[in-house]
């Protein structure tokens, strides 16, 4: 029979999966685990100090309602923080920190004087030293103010501000952040180097390209000082490599790797590391490693959508002190869609054929340097021609989707449609909703929420729409 709190806990679980995307689901909620159910207190471990307080921070309210619907009124909720000592072994003991219940107010105070007394002393840091200055090789333009936020890079951005601000102390080490080229992977992890240097001076910071490592590793089997290239790379407080994709098959690249992680690990430096796949789909990289890389965070980057290509484009214009009229930053972004270098070429190509013909750029211009640029412009796609594109991918009667049907088949071909309509024209809402037998903006609405969602959590439906998409820009390319 399960025992009382773990049957809490799963009803819990249902409800925050329910309520949370995905991403956040797997990185805050499924690593909890239950601890013991006493009268209506219930006792959840967490994995570190900093996650306990990331819950609190953003999940107190549908904690609290979850457990008081499971519990009743009087539910408390009390942490159990796991501690890890200096050596990376998880410590028995733990702490409890009561929470809502007693202490009505929303965030109960974090600061509860902890004192786990298990700091040991690093013995190889010789007391008096003075640590030596070592450049970070950081690109100052490189920095959170610079990077744009958008649903395609939340939960990386996020991460990444949050160790920023505290290296080494978040449950995010390493934190591995993944995604194509030209989606900004160096973009923020250059501004996470960036800022923690700014918050902490003293803390040493370092940049490197995994090519650039590979070839101080070579050089330093050459010389016979592989010594000291270790003890330099231990010597770092945050450690950023870029591109790891690069160690693949270098046996003793990654070796070296292994040993300078496991040390800056264990001894609560942060590590940032950057791919252009997720850790799993890494070929060529020891199973160790890997393994390693699984015990932070690991944060995609996707393409951004229109709006956030929009907002990149004019900060970019922004920061070099030029204008464009609003159609033509709308007509750029609406059709370079595939990665933000590609964007920032166009619109560099842009200003260069605008001073070289010394005329101002307006849409005409746009269009036809835009199309030398991408060789190919896609028209704009009309919703008759998404209705019939979904209808035929998912071989559903065309005049269905403008009928009240509720056969499940039908009403998601109709919900997709008026998602992608929403996407791929710019129809309001309330004509988008007329093509579909007149229904209202709502319907709309939440016909969009709900194909989002269903993107979010199923795998199989997001790559039978992916494939749609393709060929929906396929065919609209004159
Ligand atoms: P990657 O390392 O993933 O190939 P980069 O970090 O080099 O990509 O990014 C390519 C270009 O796009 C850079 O000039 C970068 O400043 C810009 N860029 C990427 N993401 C953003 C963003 N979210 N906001 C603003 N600029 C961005
Ligand atoms: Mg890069």
């Amino acid at each position: 029979m399960t025992e009382p709190h773990v049957a809490v806990w799963d009803n819990c679980l249902k409800i925050f999966k329910d309520n949370v995307n995905i991403q956040s689901y797997k990185t805050w909620f499924e690593p909890i685990r239950p601890i013991k159910l006493e009268g209506s207190v219930l006792t959840i471990e967490v994995p570190s100090q900093f996650f306990y307080e990331w819950l609190e921070e953003h999940y107190v309210t549908l904690l609290r309602k979850t457990i008081e619907r499971e519990l009743g009124k009087d539910a408390r909720l009390e942490y159990s923080i796991v501690v890890e000592n200096s050596s990376g072994f998880k410590s028995p003991y733990t702490i409890n920190i009561p929470t809502f219940g007693n202490t009505p107010s929303k965030n109960p105070d974090v600061s509860v004087p902890i004192n786990i007394g298990n700091s040991i002393k690093n013995p190889f840091v010789i007391p008096g030293l003075k640590k030596i200055n070592i450049d970070p090789q950081l690109n100052p333009n490189y920095n959170f103010e610079s990077f744009v936020e958008g649903d395609c890079n939340r939960l990386a951005r996020s991460a990444g501000f949050a160790v920023a601000n505290k290296p080494g102390g978040t449950s995010f080490n390493p934190l591995v952040i993944y995604g194509g080229v030209g989606l900004g992977k160096t973009h923020l992890a250059q501004a996470i180097g960036n800022q923690a240097k700014q918050n902490f001076n003293n803390k040493t910071v370092l940049y490197v390209s995994s090519e650039k490592f590979t070839n101080q590793f070579i050089d330093a089997l050459k010389n016979n000082s592989i010594n000291d290239f270790v003890h330099f790379y231990q010597l770092i407080d945050l450690l950023i490599i870029d591109d790891i994709q690069f160690f693949a098959n270098k046996e003793k690249t990654q070796d070296i790797f292994f040993h300078i992680f496991n040390h800056l690990h264990q001894s609560g430096k942060q590590l940032v590391l950057t791919s252009d796949r997720p850790p799993k789909d890494l070929e060529g990289i020891e199973e160790r490693l890997l393994s390693r890389f699984k015990w932070g965070l690991s944060a995609d980057l996707q393409v951004p959508d229109f709006e956030t290509r929009i907002a990149i484009l004019e900060k970019k214009m922004h920061a070099d002190g030029i204008e464009l009229p609003r159609d033509v930053v709308e007509f750029v972004s609406y059709n370079i869609d595939t990665n933000i270098r590609e964007l920032e070429g166009a619109l560099i190509s842009l200003l260069a054929q605008s001073s070289l013909n010394k005329k101002e750029i307006d849409l005409e211009i746009a269009k036809k340097i835009i199309k030398n640029f991408v060789k190919s412009i896609s028209r704009e796609v009309s919703i008759d021609f998404i209705q019939k594109m979904v209808c035929e991918h998912f071989h559903v009667p065309i005049e269905k989707v403008k009928e009240k049907t509720r056969k499940r088949a039908i009403v998601q071909a109709r919900q997709l449609s008026m998602f992608l309509a929403k996407s791929y024209t710019k129809n309001s809402l309330k004509l988008i909703g007329k093509h579909f037998g007149g229904r209202d903006h709502s319907t709309v609405i939440h016909s969009c929420q709900a194909i989002q969602n269903l993107l979010d959590t199923d795998e199989e439906f997001r790559d039978s729409v992916d494939e749609l998409k393709k060929k929906i820009q396929m065919s609209s390319i004159s």
